[in-house]
């Protein structure tokens, strides 16, 4: 199945975003919140090619600390607010601004990964299994 580059951006965003399957696109990616399941519960994807490592909390602290960590210190600057006043705002609004967005970028990374075919050094045999088991892809690709 070859894809073209938008509809690829499409295809993981949406899987990415509803913790689905980047294979089929109905069964469930997670087994928990943050647990990446051991196969796809519709078409039996192995997910052990999934590593996104701290990918999701490197992209969360880029994406959204970092900016809400400027918003405050404006907040600081301009208004000058009591402490008790950042424990009710600040506090809250950077915990969950950072824990909120985990799953669906843990999402977008191992759905990413699949698509685009990325391997880590020492997975090759794994992928190979994989792709045995999706014979139309390895036909298409010539290899
Ligand atoms: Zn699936």
């Amino acid at each position: 199945m070859q894809m073209a580059d938008d509809q690829k951006f499409l295809w993981i965003f949406r899987c990415g975003l509803k913790g689905l399957c980047p294979r089929c696109g109905e069964g469930h990616m997670f087994s928990r919140w943050l647990k990446i399941a051991d196969k796809c519960d519709v078409c039996h994807l192995d997910f052990r090619f999934a590593s996104p490592d701290d990918g999701p909390a490197f992209f969360s602290l880029c994406i959204v600390a970092f900016p809400l960590v400027f918003l405050i210190v404006w907040f600081e600057v301009a208004v000058s607010p009591p402490f008790w006043v950042h424990l009710l705002t600040s506090f809250p609004l950077v915990s969950l601004g950072c824990i909120l967005p985990l799953q669906p970028i843990k999402g977008w990374l191992v759905a990413s990964q699949y698509v685009n075919k990325a391997q880590e050094a020492g997975t090759e045999q794994l992928w190979a299994q994989l792709n045995k088991t999706d014979e139309d892809e390895t036909k298409s690709d010539g290899s």
